[in-house]
């Protein structure tokens, strides 16, 4: 058996589009078929049916309403599928046959538009990296909104992680080659969708595309990697959308140290776009920060938090922008205002450049355009650099508003092709064909008096009928006052004659042909305003970056003066100071009135590292983060909640805090806590700010303890470290490093302890903490009283005699059977306690140096191998250890 015509036509097309699924069209449907059908079918729950193709069994088959097509094509994209769009090219009806089909588009999780899926304050990148010996290249674009960055990079996994942590683009490109190990840690780390190119097309792509594609194209940006990478991603888009995008014309090139750096945890630490419990925007300092009226502005402004500055000028053209902006309440109310009319420009050129704009959206942006003058001249008497320059600057489109005032229609039909689209004076042919078609009737009765009127023949009819159309009949009485040289005779019949005339056959046509004539002229002259709009797309993309960052500085101004921020002193000398700092999210969360605020004095010098103690649920993470986010904040070119700040500019900001959900990836939390310090210690300089929240808590006391000892140490004393580091610790132990190790503060959280119970101030003050009071936090978190009570009875024991469990599993056993005893043991306790204090302060329960080395030597002597050892040999070990121990002693 063969084939159908239309089954085979379906089959060749899919051979071309075989990782896509082929949404088919059929008349008023996309179908489906074989695999395809029965992925769509499972996926979106949808009938699976069969189709006949020809062959004995029937092909599977699932079909979607075309006008419904986009919901379920997103939900596709969306769980990562690709799908290629099978269009007929003919009119059906007017072929016989079959009708010519072929894919006019390939939609995937990257290359997606359709704004009304997509979330309007997030952009949406696709990326390609391309990598080779030790270096590689990232290209990013959004076809939304015409964006394309591209930075050239060493080939090192954890600069590829952070770069995809700023942009998380939904779909990445890559080759046959590249290391697997890379793209399991991308996978482990994002949800992304993963695109394969060939390896030949890498080396088949030539500079060209650049070339032609960027009107800004400078080959001395271009290095191999960069060529290859962009042209990859250029080549892409071109191939899913199946034209060359013209909006997407502007290469941004940067670097990756043109930023303040933040690596992937720490930017998910200090939660700059997403909390770190629910990864939503809510609870994050973005969430405080977006105040924003525009859909662009909203996306630029997730741009600056992602990507804070490190050049003075920068940062500060930013806050005196603001500063002048919060001195000025009416004119900020006014911006905002003026600003809530805008439409989302910046994604529009986007529509407008991918041809799939429609009328009504083309009126939102004539009405946005509308406002623009007044934008500018509520500029017109600002000072600041930036503002001002918005004012001189800014094109306010004039001429775009009135050409689409002019030529659309107010509440134009959404439908491109069903007419009623442009305006009445616009064209004449358009209005000829509307009066024709809303007028036709009267137009033949005026006709048909005229006529009586000019021949005297009272009986003269017009007429209509399908195969002559409209005629005029004269009966055979009036024949003779027929004037013979304007109407022409079209039949004879037994008592009349029809005739008809030159104007009446115009009118005819205007009548009839009217309709269908007027759907297809409306579009045609839509499509020239398309064009005539789409070729200043180059002056709109301007103009939506001027409003897109005049709403960021508007945005955080109103945030400035709603949370009471001060503009901070941006300096180069080393050193933050803070007077009563805040914490911008946990106030907004817990009420302003109710955060403690606190002062941080850090620089490279005598407070290089602040070593921090306090009780569990003190305050100590919530300090540490507050100092990150300032500096942040300040670098983003934002206002701070402070009274008082002067903010060095920091090269690299870094934390270890908490655990990473790195889990899944096959380290230990132990191992994920080393090789962040070690990411750290290695790629910090004196610039930098780190934030260390109990490192070596994940192992032995011992080995934590030695290990973050040692951390402090390297920061402190090594030349090329010195970053100004906050340390929070519950290694009491370490306070003793205070004056040993030069630049070395302790600092606690205060708490006061009422009874049995604390009181947390959250007042970071000078000195170490007395206490460690997790059991009473215990207590607080409502962990049974039993328990607390025990592990007051066994922390007395540990503190009394170190780690004897014998001791304590005795007193188990004897706290259980017998109960009356706990009271005596009450009063042990509580005369423990004392003993405690005044054991603490001695140097003995102090852990030191000492305590290690005799660690090490005892592990020492239990490894020796004495039957392997040489008599000699023997007599050297000894001698070496009995001069360990002196050391010790
Ligand atoms: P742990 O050692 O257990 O990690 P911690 O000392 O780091 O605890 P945080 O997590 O920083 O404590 O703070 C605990 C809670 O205390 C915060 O969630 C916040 O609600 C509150 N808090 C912290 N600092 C302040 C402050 N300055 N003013 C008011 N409340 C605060």
């Amino acid at each position: 058996m063969a084939l159908t015509p239309m089954m085979q036509q379906y089959l060749q097309i899919k051979e071309n589009y075989k990782d896509c699924i082929l949404f088919f069209r059929l008349g008023d449907f996309y179908e489906m078929f074989f695999e395809d059908a029965e992925i769509v079918s499972r996926e979106l729950e949808l009938v699976l049916t069969g189709k006949s193709c020809g062959l004995e069994e029937r092909a599977p088959m699932c079909g979607i309403p075309y006008h419904a097509s986009n919901s379920y094509l997103i939900r596709l994209v969306n769980k990562g599928y690709k799908i290629a769009v099978c269009e007929q090219l003919e009119d059906a009806s007017a072929t016989k046959g079959i009708v010519k089909r072929d894919v006019v588009k390939v939609v995937t999780p990257g290359t997606y538009t359709d704004s009304s899926f997509l979330d309007e304050k997030k952009n949406n990148f696709i990326m390609s990296i391309y990598l080779k010996e030790s270096k590689g290249a990232l290209c990013f674009a959004d076809l939304s909104t015409g964006e394309f960055y591209g930075t050239s990079i060493f080939n090192d996994e954890a600069v590829i992680l952070d770069e995809i942590s700023k942009f998380l683009p939904s779909e990445i490109l890559i080759y046959e080659e590249i290391d697997k190990t890379l793209i399991s840690s991308i996978k482990e780390r994002f949800n992304t969708s993963f695109t394969s190119v060939k390896s030949e097309n890498l080396l088949n792509t030539s500079s060209l595309k650049i070339k032609e594609q960027f009107k800004n194209y400078d080959e001395n940006n271009f290095d191999e990697h960069l060529v290859i990478s962009s042209n990859v991603l250029l080549s892409y888009i071109n191939e899913t959308q199946k034209s060359v995008l013209g909006h997407v014309d502007y290469f941004t090139y940067y670097q990756v140290e043109d930023f303040l750096g933040i690596d992937i945890n720490s930017r998910r630490n200090l939660e700059l776009t997403e909390s770190l419990r629910d990864k939503r925007k809510k609870g994050s300092l973005l969430w405080v920060l977006d105040k924003t009226k525009t859909a662009m502005g909203a996306r630029m402004l997730r741009k600056w938090v992602e990507q804070p500055l490190i050049v003075e000028g920068s940062i500060n053209n930013r806050l005196n922008a603001i500063e002048e902006l919060t001195m000025n309440m009416p004119l900020l109310d006014e911006l905002r205002d003026e600003l809530n009319k805008i439409y989302d420009i910046e994604r529009l050129i986007g529509k407008i450049s991918g041809k799939n704009v429609n009328a009504k959206e083309l009126v939102s942006l004539q009405n946005s355009l509308l406002n623009l003058p007044y934008i500018k001249k509520l500029l017109s008497n600002t000072e600041s650099d930036l503002l001002n320059n918005t004012y001189k600057e800014i094109d306010t489109l004039e001429d775009i508003h009135s050409f689409l005032f002019s030529s659309l229609l107010e509440n134009p039909a959404i439908s491109v092709k069903e007419g009623g689209i442009i305006k009445d004076g616009y064209n004449e042919e358009v209005d000829e064909l509307r009066k024709a078609k809303a007028h036709g009737k009267e137009w033949i009765a005026a006709l048909e008096s005229r006529e009586k009127d000019l021949t005297g023949i009272k009986s003269l009819k017009i007429r209509y009928n399908k195969v002559f159309g409209y005629y005029i009949e004269v009966t055979k009485l009036n024949m003779e006052f027929v004037p013979k040289d304007r109407y022409t005779r079209k039949q004879t019949l037994a008592n009349a004659e029809r005739y008809v005339t030159d104007e009446l056959k115009e009118m005819e046509e205007k009548i009839l042909g009217a309709e269908e004539k007027l759907t297809t002229l409306e579009y045609e002259i839509f499509v020239q305003i398309r064009d005539v709009i789409e070729s200043h797309i180059d002056r709109m993309k301007k103009t939506s970056n001027f409003l897109s960052s005049l709403d960021c500085l508007c945005s955080l101004a109103m945030c400035a003066i709603e949370n009471n921020y001060v503009k901070p002193i941006i300096t180069k000398d080393n050193k933050i100071s803070i007077k009563e700092g805040r914490h911008p999210v946990v106030e907004k969360v817990i009420q302003r009135e109710g955060f403690i605020s606190n002062d941080t004095i850090i620089d490279d010098k005598d407070n290089n590292l602040l070593l921090i103690t306090g009780p569990n649920m003190a305050g100590k993470s919530t300090y540490m983060r507050q100092v990150a986010l300032i500096t942040v904040m300040a670098q983003i070119g934002s206002f701070v909640p402070a009274k008082e700040a002067s903010i060095s500019i920091c090269d690299k900001v870094f934390t270890r805090i908490g655990a990473s959900d790195d889990l899944a990836g096959g380290k230990s939390t132990f191992m994920v806590e080393m090789w962040e310090v070690a990411n750290i210690l290695k790629n910090s300089t004196k610039e930098s700010l780190i934030l260390l929240d109990e490192v070596g808590r994940g192992t032995s006391t011992y080995d934590g303890l030695s290990i973050a000892w040692a951390v402090i140490e390297f920061i402190c004393e090594n030349k090329s470290s010195k970053a100004k580091t906050l340390f929070a610790t519950h290694y009491h132990e370490l306070t003793s490093l205070e004056g040993k190790i030069s630049g070395v503060q302790n600092y606690s959280i205060a708490v006061k302890k009422l009874k049995d119970d604390i009181v947390f101030l959250r007042k970071i003050i000078k000195g170490s903490a007395d206490d460690s009071y997790g059991i009473e936090v215990a207590k607080l978190a409502g962990i049974p009283e039993q328990v607390t009570n025990r592990a007051k009875e066994i922390l007395v024991i540990l503190e009394k005699g170190g780690v004897n469990t014998s001791e304590v599993s005795y007193t188990i056993v004897d706290s259980i059977n017998a109960k009356e005893e706990v009271s005596s043991i009450e009063v042990v306790k509580e005369k423990s306690k004392k003993n405690i204090k005044e054991v603490r302060q001695t140097e003995q329960m102090q852990l030191g140096f000492a305590d290690l080395e005799k660690e090490k030597l005892i592990a020492e002597i239990s490894n020796i191998d004495i039957i392997n050892l040489t008599p000699m040999d023997s007599l050297n070990k000894l001698y070496d250890i009995i001069k360990k121990a002196k050391t010790i002693i």
